[in-house]
């Protein structure tokens, strides 16, 4: 069985990452979508939100289950036996700090990491341009899930 974890902040899940996510679908036995829980880092939206977003997004999908963890990935995908990472990549930026962590992810425990390239209507879209919107009270449900917030 194919088992994959996406880990990201999804602070907030944007349309971004149901394009990743819808094209693994058919890729994977189930994709794990891992909410990452690191103390030093500050959220708009806290860990039950975020969850709650994305589960309202993957209701109906049965492949689709949703976890938060802390500490390594690659440790969190050990625990719950996937083999694979899945990620997006955007842009050359995107690359080359996704290809260090994949290289040591792979070194320390054989975990490949598999990426997905950016679709081009939803290359632009980050969280933090979703973030900065709402912030200043704007619109941001182009970028978004439908019925999310
Ligand atoms: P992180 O803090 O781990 O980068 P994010 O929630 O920002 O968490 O992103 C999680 C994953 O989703 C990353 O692999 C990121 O590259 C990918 N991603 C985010 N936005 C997009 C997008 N518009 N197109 C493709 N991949 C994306």
């Amino acid at each position: 069985m194919k088992k994959a974890v996406f880990p990201g902040s999804f602070d907030p899940i944007t349309l971004g990452h149901v394009d990743i996510i819808n094209r693994a679908i058919p890729l994977f036995d189930e994709i794990v979508i891992a909410i990452g829980v690191n103390a030093d880092k500050r959220y708009m939206f806290t860990l039950e939100e975020r969850i709650e977003f994305i589960k309202k997004t993957y209701a109906h999908e049965p492949k689709i289950s949703i976890q938060s963890y802390s500490g390594l990935t690659v440790d969190y995908c050990k625990s719950i036996d996937s083999s694979f990472i899945l990620r997006g990549l955007r842009n050359p930026a995107d690359f080359e700090f996704e290809k260090a962590i994949a290289i040591t992810n792979r070194k320390l425990s054989g975990i490949e990491t598999v990426f997905l390239l950016t679709s081009a209507e939803t290359s632009f879209i980050s969280s933090s341009i979703v973030r900065d919107i709402l912030k200043n009270k704007g619109d941001a449900s182009i970028l978004i899930p439908k019925g999310i917030l």
